[in-house]
């Protein structure tokens, strides 16, 4: 399948349950990572798109979709799960074609924004307020409303995943909601939006702005009428989103980057530990926020770790997405330069595994060897910067409390794990890392859309996914009755 056999006009904005040019006419190239070739032109939306789309998102908060019930909008979230599960081979397609990730992981997406609306379907309906004691002659308690038009502005490396835990929740709880896409991949974002109107969504719950960050993003983020942000991406971004946000003092959720560790202890069981030391690193390139790029291992088992690790990296094919390999390429030819630009900082690194790069890839894609560099110092750049590619660290450790000290070592705290068969080490690590998430003897455990996820530091504040995404996308409001 290719972009121009879409069902919907993946050159448009979507504005009120319609596809609408942009006003000002301009439009932006989409490029296959696979091959560097343009896959299909989007519309380059501004101001004046976004302020329509924030119209039509007062607009329904409102009319109908204000005075839906939260089963109701419950019933079109699960109406919409359906949906995606349905087309997930399309979706799946789309996000390969215009991310570069190979299908597997693609299609993994699309059951994951689906799991995510079936969550969500599920959950708003049990998300209420509380009564409080208070004096005597009260009725005190709490309701829980929505912000009313949410902003969200999601970068390209998981579109689909992205929207599910942000759009989702904030459909969910009630808002209205304006979605700006990232330039470099925004098909399956449209695509979405086409299936919530087939899923019944009313007019203006949901409208989709493409667009550059400089102009769309921007308008978008510092919009009077717009009253949360959620934002996923760089963390230079994310500051200048969160002053933008400040402008109109309205909360932000910010999921910027990661330098995740995962801790192997000399008594872990490594056979378990090994898939996911190297999946973490590799997966979609590199290109996650929670990819794990630091691995710290216990000096006594180094040497096992380093060469099992080594023989993983020597059989990753890399291949261009369709052909559903292990890596693709990155997202363009910028990415490409930024992850090059590690790469030569890397020059004193003892290289241990590196993926070979087929000679038939496409010349125009954007492929970069996975490499794992060994025996690094915990204060390198490697070591310290976010790199979003396929390159991983190795850093050794002697004890716990200096683990602990690596690990905790960089301005990122979003996702870390342990490898380690003794329980109190788990629970003292568990309460003394410094992150959103910690996983012991797992990494990830499987993206469960039911666990919260977040950073501390660089990595941002807020949590989205769960339950928790729910309390984000509402506020309480207190209301105290006397009676007498
Ligand atoms: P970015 O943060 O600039 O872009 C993410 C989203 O923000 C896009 O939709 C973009 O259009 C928008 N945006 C950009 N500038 C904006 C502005 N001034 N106002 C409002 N919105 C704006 O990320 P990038 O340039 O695509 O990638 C650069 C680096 O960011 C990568 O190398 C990587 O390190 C990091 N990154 C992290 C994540 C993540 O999931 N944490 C995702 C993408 C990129």
């Amino acid at each position: 399948m290719q972009p121009n056999d879409l069902w919907f006009d993946s050159n448009k904005c979507f504005l009120a349950n319609k596809w609408v040019d942009p006003q000002a006419g301009n439009f932006l190239q989409l490029t296959n990572p696979s091959t560097g070739e343009i896959l299909c032109d989007i519309a380059r939306g501004d101001q004046s798109d976004i302020d329509i789309a924030v119209h039509h998102a007062k607009a329904a908060r409102a009319g109908e979709w204000g005075r839906m019930t939260a089963v109701e909008r419950g019933r079109i979230l699960q109406r919409l799960g359906e949906l995606v599960l349905e087309n997930a081979d399309v979706l799946a397609t789309l996000e390969s074609l215009d991310v570069g990730k190979p299908l597997k992981q693609a299609k993994a997406d699309a059951i994951a924004l689906a799991r995510y609306m079936e969550f969500y379907s599920g959950a708003v309906d049990k998300i209420h307020g509380s009564t409080i004691p208070y004096l005597d002659g009260y009725t005190v308690y709490t309701l829980r409303e929505p912000h009313g038009v949410t902003g969200h502005i999601v970068p390209w490396n998981y579109p689909m995943q992205i929207i599910g835990r942000s759009v989702g929740a904030a459909l969910a709880m009630g808002n209205a909601a304006v979605l700006k896409p990232a330039e470099e991949a925004c098909l399956t974002a449209l695509a979405f939006a086409d299936l919530a109107r087939q899923a019944g969504l009313p007019d203006g719950a949901l409208g989709v702005v493409p667009g550059l960050g400089a102009e769309a993003g921007a308008a978008l983020s510092g919009h009077p009428d717009v009253h949360h942000i959620s934002f996923t991406g760089s963390a230079g971004t994310g500051r200048i989103i969160q002053a933008a946000a400040a402008s109109n003092v309205v909360p932000v959720t910010l999921e910027l980057g990661g330098k995740s560790p995962q801790l192997v202890f000399e008594d872990a069981d490594i056979d378990a530990a090994l898939p996911f030391l190297v999946n973490a690193g590799i997966q979609n390139a590199g290109q996650t926020c929670s990819a794990s790029s630091r691995i710290l291992v216990q000096r006594r088992v180094l040497d096992e770790v380093v060469a099992r690790m080594a023989d993983k990296y020597s059989a990753l094919q890399v291949a261009p997405a369709m052909h559903d390999r292990d890596v693709g390429p990155l997202i363009s030819a910028r990415q490409k330069e930024i992850v090059e630009g590690f790469l030569a900082q890397a020059s004193n690194l003892e290289v241990a595994g590196r993926a070979q790069l087929p000679s038939d890839l496409p010349a125009g894609g954007f492929y970069v060897a996975p490499t794992l560099f060994a025996d690094v110092a915990a204060d390198h750049v490697l070591a310290q910067d976010e790199i979003f590619g396929p390159v991983q660290v190795i850093v050794p450790f002697d004890d716990e409390e200096q683990a602990l000290q690596i690990a905790n070592g960089t301005q990122y705290g979003l996702v870390a794990s342990v490898w380690s068969r003794d329980g109190a080490r788990q629970m003292r690590l568990a309460r003394k890392l410094r992150s959103g998430q910690v996983f012991l003897n797992n990494y990830g455990a499987g993206g469960g859309v039911e666990l919260p996820f977040g950073g501390t530091g660089l990595s941002g504040h807020g949590r989205e996914k769960g339950f928790e995404a729910l309390y984000g996308f509402s506020t309480l409001k207190t209301v105290a009755a006397y009676h007498g």
